[in-house]
Order: structure tokens, then sequence, then C-alpha cells
């Protein structure tokens, strides 16, 4: 095996290159995986454009530590192990690993909320947790691996990790046979939310939004009832008259356009819920006094996928999750630009790398 491997490497704010790096030496409790592909996130290319959330400003903490490599959705096969890991690996085995590395040890994570743990190391962001944007990746010491069946292929195996973060959002939604649920966004999140309530969470009525056509034709492929584009047609006018004037029970917001969230609100019943989902470009202002003196509205955060891959790594393997069209660009990894521009246009809907 040769010594070096090709990683995209970020330094900074639209500072990103390609690079030939030493292949990481593991220490104890490690396993190294040769990476079978990685998706890029909506989040990996808004941390190259630099937005606040990601770099500091507005008021809000960098979260980045460059240099990294980028890439938290990525799969691989494990090439060697140091020491003893949990879960039953060895050389050979397709893994997966969850997208964050929980400390263990904060107070989120003694209460077993690892989600949420204080640190908040997902891989791609930091300097000490590089991610899948490479030729090989380590899994360290308290990571969270799953083995992924061979037979699952490589658009479903990279489906994996943003598949398990919408059914953690549609497990937020609390949803019931009677609700009419609206999902605003029909990228891959949202694609995955509609083929998680189709599968787990029945339903009276699915509505999609989206602007684009192409992503509601796929939004109705795998199960929404009816399909709406805000550009072309009177959305909350549309949604009421689907409930006779009341609104939706539940609006989840995976979009990621500021304007989603006012117009949930407006689509929403009184006493409905509000899933938010998203990671905005920017703020979003709105009037708060329509969660409580007008509507009573419940609102739910969703953030990362806990106790959720197992159950998309089985759907796969049950034909209930299906990828075809939601991976919709395959790029080398040295093509790593073009994916990033890929990614940000209108016509992908999930990009990924492949070494
Ligand atoms: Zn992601
Ligand atoms: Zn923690």
């Amino acid at each position: 095996m040769s010594t070096k491997m090709k990683a995209v490497v970020a330094y900074g704010k639209n500072n990103y290159g390609m690079e030939e790096r030493e292949i990481p030496a593991l220490k104890d409790g490690e396993m190294l995986i040769k990476i079978e592909a990685c998706g890029i996130c909506a989040g990996d290319v808004k941390a190259r454009e630099g937005v606040s959330r990601f770099w500091g400003g507005d008021g809000m903490p960098a979260y980045c530590e460059p240099p990294f490599t980028p890439g938290h959705e990525f799969f691989g096969h494990v090439v060697a192990i140091q020491g003893e890991v949990p879960g039953n690996f060895k050389v050979g085995d397709r893994v997966i690993s969850e997208q964050i590395v929980p400390c263990g040890t904060c107070w989120y994570c003694k209460r077993g909320l690892y989600s949420l743990c204080d640190l908040h190391n997902v891989y791609g962001f930091k300097n000490f947790l590089n991610g899948g944007m490479a030729e090989y990746a380590v899994l360290p010491k308290g990571s969270i691996n799953y083995h992924v069946p061979e037979s699952l292929t490589t658009e479903e195996a990279a489906l994996i990790e943003p598949f398990s973060c919408s059914l953690r959002g549609v497990r937020q939604a609390q949803i019931t046979p009677e609700d009419t649920v609206v999902i605003a966004g029909a990228g891959t999140l949202g694609l995955g939310m509609v083929q998680a309530i189709r599968a787990f969470y029945p339903c009276k009525k699915l509505i999609v939004l989206d602007l684009i056509d192409k992503r509601l034709e796929l939004a109705r492929k795998y199960g929404a009832d009816v399909v709406l584009n805000p550009k072309t047609t009177d959305a909350l006018q549309a949604v009421k008259d689907l409930t006779d004037g009341v609104g939706c029970d539940i609006y989840i917001e995976v979009s990621g356009h500021p304007s989603a969230v006012q117009q949930g609100l407006d689509m929403i019943r009184k006493a409905g819920t509000f899933v938010e989902f998203s990671v905005m470009s920017g703020p979003s202002t709105i009037d708060w006094s329509i969660i409580g003196d007008a509507k009573e509205i419940t609102i739910r955060g969703s953030q990362l996928s806990p106790d959720c891959y197992p159950t998309v790594i089985q759907g796969f393997l049950d034909k209930v999750y299906h990828a075809e069209g939601v991976v919709s660009h395959r790029f080398k990894l040295e093509d790593w630009d073009e994916a990033f521009t890929a990614a940000h246009g209108r016509d992908a809907v999930k990009v990924i790398l492949v070494p």
C-alpha cells in the first residue's frame, strides 16, 4: 500500500484544494477505512462559501477549525484496526460511521443525548476529525459505527447518513394517521422524509413543496399525494383548500430558505406542529406572537440522526427506501471542484464523490 493518499483540504472559506497527504497512522481504538464514496451535504457547500454558522461572525463563534478534509456522508471498507474496537469489526468489513463523534463525558452525552454533545465534533469540519473527501479516513475512538451490507449499492449506502437525518425529522413530527403533513423542500432530506413517512408513519395526506419541478416529480414518485411549486401556485391557498380551510397539522421546514418559516406559520393550523430542520443561510424574521397568541403552535427542532442509522440500513435492505434519482450525480474525487459546483446547482439532488 502506498503511504500517500489524495484528499480535499479546506484551509479557510473559499480556500479548498486537493493534496497528496500521508495516509494517517492509527492510534489505539481506531480503524482506517478506504473510502468507497462520500456525499456532498448542503452544509459542506455552505461551509465552503463561508457562511457565519461555520466560520464565525454575526455573533456566532467559528465551528470550523482548518485545515481539514470535508465530508461526513462517507463509508468504506476497513483496511486496518489498532487495538480493540467495539462492534465486531474486522479488516474487509464495509462500514459507516455516524456523522458525530460524541465526547462521551459532557452533560448531554452522560444522559444519552449524544447527538447534542457539547463539543459537537462532526467529521469534516475540524483538523482533528477529517472527513471522507479523501481516499482514506480514520474512525476514531468513540465513533459510532455500523456494518453496511454488501448488497446495498454505492448510491444507497451514500444515502444512509442523509436519510437518517430525514428519519429523525419525521420522528420529531410525531405524525398520526389523521394528519395532513406539509414538507417544504424536496432535496435529498425532504425526499428521505417522504420515503420515511411512506414506510413507517402513514398520514392522511402528504403535501410536498419545492421550487424545482424535477424534485417534485421525485417526491410524487416516492409517495407524496400532492406536490406544489410555490413559484407557479399559491401554495398557502392550495393547502387551505386541501384542508377545508383549516391548514396543515404538521409542517416540516427542510428547504433552508428563511421565507419558508413564515410560509409554514401561515400554512399550519392552530395547535399544529412546526418541525425546523434546515441550516439557514441567514436569520429569519417573523412575528413571534403567532406561536402563542394567534395559533398556539408546537415548535420542534431536529438535528442529526440519533438512533436512526440501523432503521435506514434495514429500510434499504427491505426496499422501502430507494436511491434512484435521489443520487443525481457521481464525480471522481479529483473532480471535487466541479462536484461542489454541481451540488450547488438546481439540477442536482445528491452529489457523491468516488475516489
Ligand atoms: Zn449532511
Ligand atoms: Zn458530549
